[in-house]
């Protein structure tokens, strides 16, 4: 089929390989939702639409009616996020809560909160490199709801003032939410699908599954392993030019897998490509000769945020946020003229963590000690 892919390896590396080559062809039309796969060794996979992607969830259970049920379970958690948290319908929790910014505090539910937490958190850990403020921006370029084009440098301006981590007010004794500035505008656009997947993941440990495969838009979480024995799943990176083909292959258990990069929504406009991920402290499309960077990391809310955060502040500033020791692994891939290389800086591939396999850790909700990153 694909030439340039190493042999598969039976079990593991085929069954992955075809899931991410699925992942394009579902992009072109495929029925969705798939009908299931039950029974086979045990497997059960559903995939829907949901956040504007698809969500393929794979569990094994002897019980398939089981495992069925749970998957029911799995959609209705990942909706109910996906309604607070849309930016697309004015009856959205998060709406009123952008509707309000500039006035009183509002209180919000208890997912809104522990996201918005966990987003802060990253924000202050990366200085604003991810940044959950980043709405005005992202709609200022139309990436919210187009057309995507280049601002004028007043719109930009204007929009980067009403960003900053440090404008929103959390108030726990009352769980509620203060934007500070009017015309605020908060955006999970960079999380909200990683911390969809931890969520699932607790569910389905919770029912009692060890062994699973989600696939959150490229956003993916390694439960356990593929058949119940010892060897972990082998996910591969794809190609960032050529979707069809790998990059590499690598092993990974209980952890998540996240990449951002410049290939996955962006226009072009005179001659130049304009990236989705968008600097908070320029305003503007983050200019790198980074084309992809993906991060393994024991929970997917995490994965999720640094691969964002690493995206804008690039191999040399990011240094300090990753590491075996810190269980953060990351794999940089650059344009050098005709070739893309992988940056030395990489740590990888991952290893196994100490302290994993129960369930994906919880983010740090206080300040971390934060690495040297000013400004560009
Ligand atoms: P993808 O959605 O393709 O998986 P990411 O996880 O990197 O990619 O998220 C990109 C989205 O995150 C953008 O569409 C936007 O909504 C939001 N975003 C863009 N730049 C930032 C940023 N610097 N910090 C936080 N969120 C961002
Ligand atoms: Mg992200």
């Amino acid at each position: 089929m694909h030439r340039d892919v190493k042999p598969a390896r039976p079990h593991v590396s085929y069954g992955w390989t075809a899931f991410v080559l699925a992942v394009g062809l579902w992009g072109m039309g495929a029925p969705v939702p798939r009908p299931p796969v039950a029974g086979v060794d045990g497997w059960t996979q559903r995939t829907w639409v949901v956040m504007g992607t698809y969500l393929t969830v794979r569990v094994r259970h002897a019980d398939s009616a089981y495992a069925e049920r749970i998957l029911d379970g799995v959609i209705d958690l990942v909706q109910d996020l996906d309604r607070r948290l849309t930016l697309y319908d004015p009856s959205s929790e998060l709406w009123a809560l952008n509707r309000q910014a500039g006035g009183p505090p509002l209180p919000v539910s208890e997912p809104l909160w522990d996201l918005l937490e966990r987003a802060l958190a990253y924000s202050r850990e990366t200085q604003g490199a991810f940044d959950v403020t980043i709405g005005p921006i992202v709609q200022t370029w139309g990436f919210l709801e187009g057309p995507r084009r280049v601002p004028s440098d007043e719109a930009i301006a204007r929009a980067r003032a009403r960003v900053g981590y440090t404008k929103v007010e959390l108030d726990p004794s009352r769980r509620t939410v203060r934007l500070t500035t009017p015309g605020m505008v908060l955006d999970f656009g960079g999380i909200a699908k990683g911390y969809a997947l931890d969520r699932a993941v607790e569910l389905l440990q919770q029912a009692g599954l060890r062994d699973a495969l989600l696939n959150f838009g490229g956003e993916i979480y390694a439960m356990g392993t593929p058949d119940g024995g010892d060897r972990p799943w082998t996910l591969a990176v794809r190609h960032p030019r050529r979707p069809d083909r790998v990059w590499r292959e690598f092993p990974v258990r209980d952890m998540a897998v996240s990449t951002s990069g410049d290939y996955e929504r962006f226009f072009f406009q005179g001659g130049r490509r304009y990236s989705h991920i968008l600097s908070p402290w320029t305003g503007r499309p983050v200019e790198t000769d980074v084309v992809s960077v993906t991060v393994v990391a024991p929970s997917a809310t995490e994965a999720d945020a640094l691969s964002t955060a690493l995206f804008v502040m690039g191999p040399e500033r990011a240094q300090t946020l990753v590491g075996a020791d810190r269980c953060r692994y990351v794999l940089w891939i650059r344009q050098q003229g005709q070739h893309l290389i992988e940056d030395p800086r990489s740590v990888w591939p991952p290893r196994p963590c100490p302290s994993q396999g129960s369930r994906p850790s919880r983010t740090p909700k206080s300040n971390d000690p934060s690495p040297d990153i000013r400004p560009q």
